[in-house]
């Protein structure tokens, strides 16, 4: 199996995440795509507070778990502390030690690789498989990655901080994210201030 691994705060979940992981499932021919929810996303710990992971992962699986071939995974909710991809590829190699491992980063994402921790160890334990993101048109992979896959798509100007700020200014959302990402978010009122929700949901 080849099974695909993509990672992310998802603070909120967006379509520009279901068509990434979309077409790098075609590119790459995977059989599974993983929306690894980060507990805590170490390069966002000091930049704001980051919602709980279990709302955000509420959000991912409400969308993600009815769409064959993808699954949400809150394995590194469940290891705690901050989360490493490193750390994720090799919990997964162990549990699926007959899979082939394919890291999935956005071109954005990709250009911060070699900052990542034990970055050197990334190259032996997945394939990467790169999706181009608006504003950064041309990838610099880290060296070490043979051939890595490029997974083309629409160039979407969609992300988290600017569905973040558009439920803070009450403008719409509809169409950029799922309706099922919708109704999770307005159930637990997540992003209408700066103050973290906790994990109580209003009714
Ligand atoms: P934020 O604005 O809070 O950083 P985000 O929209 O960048 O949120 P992340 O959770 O940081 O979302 O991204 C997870 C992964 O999804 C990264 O690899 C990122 O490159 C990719 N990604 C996010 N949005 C897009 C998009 N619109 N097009 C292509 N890739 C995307
Ligand atoms: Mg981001």
């Amino acid at each position: 199996m080849r099974l695909g691994v993509f990672g992310g705060t998802f603070d909120p979940l967006h379509i520009g995440h279901l068509v990434a992981a979309q077409n790098a499932q075609y590119a790459a021919s995977l059989d599974h795509v993983l929306f690894v929810v980060a507990n805590i996303p170490w390069q966002k710990e000091y930049d704001r507070d980051v919602t709980d992971p279990l709302l955000r992962l509420a959000v991912v699986s409400a969308v993600v778990d009815q769409i064959p071939g993808f699954a949400a995974s809150d394995l590194e909710i469940r290891r705690g502390g901050r989360s490493y991809t490193v750390d994720t590829l090799r919990s997964l190699r162990e549990a699926h030690p007959y899979d082939e491992l394919y890291l999935i980063v956005g071109s954005d994402a990709a250009a911060q690789m070699s900052t990542w921790e034990r970055a050197d160890e990334l190259p032996s334990l997945c394939r990467l498989v790169v999706v181009n993101r608006y504003g950064y048109p041309s990838p610099s992979v880290m060296p070490g990655f043979a051939a890595p896959i490029f997974a083309e798509m629409p160039w979407l100007d969609i992300s988290s901080s600017d569905l973040r700020a558009r439920v803070r200014d009450r403008r719409p959302l509809q169409f950029l994210l799922p309706d099922e990402a919708i109704r999770v978010i307005d159930r637990y009122g997540l992003y209408r201030d700066e103050t973290s929700p906790t994990a109580t949901p209003r009714e």
